[in-house]
């Protein structure tokens, strides 16, 4: 059981506040990764570890609709796997662990995808996160996938200050009601992949401003800014200087 993180009441209504706001501009989020059942769920996850869902989707559409289930995906050797999903980055690793996975499924599990975390992270080329995005979206198990873009986000916003993603769940479920783990995933994964971005943050258009720490740390004026004279006293002091001069000259 997760134990939840003793917060003082200031911080506890910035995170409540970021979650509600979280909420209020991601009203439906979900996967933004296309699929028709369990089994295409998983592969697709699978494919999308360090690929973009667009790239993944344009992939899938006619992949899945010719092989459909584990059932018809084995019927391709790992060469012709690859060949299907070359575009996506790590292809041939990818392939190597999809051509595996799909024959544990079918060994193990009658083609059909197990709903636990263990079987899932028995299956090769699925780890934690994967594990969890197949437990949250196809099994309704409360979980919280950290992937590039939740690790980035939550520690903008300073809901979690870990060195790693496994560490940052951990931190993110004592902070985060259970009930709200899987949708949380989501919209730190669509604040960070269209507004929080890796290189250039949107905060001109974040509504998330007046609680994030990295917004204030970025918009605070630098040392060297505070100590150069504002216009107004560099006037005065140029206005003074001339005249003492003048009276000392006198
Ligand atoms: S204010 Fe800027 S840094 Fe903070 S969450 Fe929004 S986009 Fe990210």
């Amino acid at each position: 059981m997760t134990r939840a993180t003793r917060l003082s009441p200031k911080e506890k209504a910035r995170i409540e506040r970021l979650l509600t706001t979280l909420e209020a501009h991601h009203p439906n989020a979900t996967t933004e990764l296309n699929f028709g059942n369990t089994f295409q769920l998983l592969i697709a996850v699978i494919l999308s570890a360090q690929c973009t869902d667009k790239r993944v989707n344009m992939v899938t559409e006619g992949f899945f609709a010719r092989y459909p289930d584990a059932e018809a995906m084995a019927r391709l050797d790992e060469l012709e796997l690859l060949s299907e999903i070359k575009s996506i980055n790590f292809a041939p690793t990818k392939a190597k662990n999809i051509y595996k996975t799909i024959r544990m499924l079918l060994d193990l599990y009658g083609g059909e995808v197990p709903g636990t975390r263990e079987a899932l992270e028995a299956l090769p080329g699925v780890g934690r996160k994967t594990a969890n995005v197949v437990l949250a979206t196809a099994f309704d198990v409360p979980a919280l996938a950290v992937d590039t873009h939740v690790f980035r986000v939550s520690k903008r916003l300073g809901m979690a200050k870990a060195e790693t993603p496994e560490e940052t769940e951990r931190q993110l479920e004592r902070l985060i009601p259970r009930e709200k783990w899987s949708l949380a995933h989501h919209w730190l994964i669509l604040h960070g992949r269209y507004t929080c971005t890796a290189r250039k943050p949107m905060c001109d258009r974040c509504p998330l401003t007046a609680d994030c720490p990295e917004y204030a740390r970025l918009t605070k004026p630098s040392p060297a800014a505070k100590a150069r004279p504002t216009a107004k006293a560099a006037t005065k002091t140029a206005g003074k200087t001339p005249k003492k001069k003048a009276a000392q000259a006198q």
